[in-house]
């Protein structure tokens, strides 16, 4: 895995990225992470509102709304997943970068293993508030749950339960919607069954609904890489 550092990383923050890289245990080209020394929200896309993301490089999508700097090292980049990180994570607290970083593995992971299941739930994102009535909270779509439960196991494992719970109670106390997530995230931690089995929960509670719109979209030329069956078949 490479890291690409266009800022100045301190020691102690560029060993805790290895940490985790490791701790993750993805190989030299599967993934790539770019620390910027820009913050979100600073490049003209909206993609870059997110104070971190992580994508397939190839995707025709990404490239053109990326700034040129950062072009250069997609198009150079034989990796098959890209992480952004802004500026205000490298130099956040060192629990909310290893949360941060490990987030952006984990979907790394997730797309490597299974890229069905990434497609999957980007088209349930997209059709969340169609079908269920209401919009969706980030951690009602299973991909990003379970990077939100990896990113709480990868702090435990390297640094241990109490700083988790040290963590959490600072994130508690930031003010009430923090308060609220957080607690919701633990709730829905208990009881996980893993994200292919949520994904498939998610798609059987509206399946009638959902394969409807796919094939709709099908009748138009959108979304035709994507096949419900592997997750309804099982
Ligand atoms: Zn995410």
């Amino acid at each position: 895995m490479c890291l690409i550092k266009r800022l100045p990383v301190t020691l102690d923050r560029e060993r805790t990225a290895q940490e985790v890289i490791e701790h993750y245990e993805l190989n030299v080209h599967e993934a790539c992470i770019i620390l910027d020394h820009v913050n979100s929200g600073q490049y003209p896309d909206e993609r870059y509102e997110d104070p971190a993301f992580c994508v397939d490089p190839t995707q025709p999508s990404i490239n053109p709304i990326s700034p040129p700097e950062i072009q250069i090292i997609f198009g150079e980049s034989n990796c098959k997943q890209l992480i952004w990180v802004s500026r205000e994570i490298v130099e956040s607290f060192e629990t909310s970068f290893i949360w941060a970083l490990s987030h952006e593995l984990q979907h790394a992971r997730q797309n490597l293993l299974y890229p069905e299941l990434h497609l999957t739930n980007r088209f349930i994102c997209s059709y969340y508030s169609q079908v269920f009535r209401v919009e969706p909270y980030l951690i009602d779509i299973p991909i990003e749950l379970d990077a939100e439960i990896s990113a709480m196991a990868s702090i435990e494992t390297l640094r241990g339960e109490e700083t988790l719970n040290q963590h959490l109670d600072a994130e508690r106390n930031r003010n009430h919607n923090r308060r609220e997530y957080i607690d919701n995230l633990l709730q829905r931690k208990s009881g996980w069954p893993g994200v292919i089995e949520a994904t498939r929960s998610l798609l059987f509670a509206r399946k009638q609904r959902l394969v409807h719109i796919l094939e709709q979209q099908h009748a138009h030329g959108r979304h035709t890489y994507l096949n419900l069956e592997w997750i309804l078949e099982g």
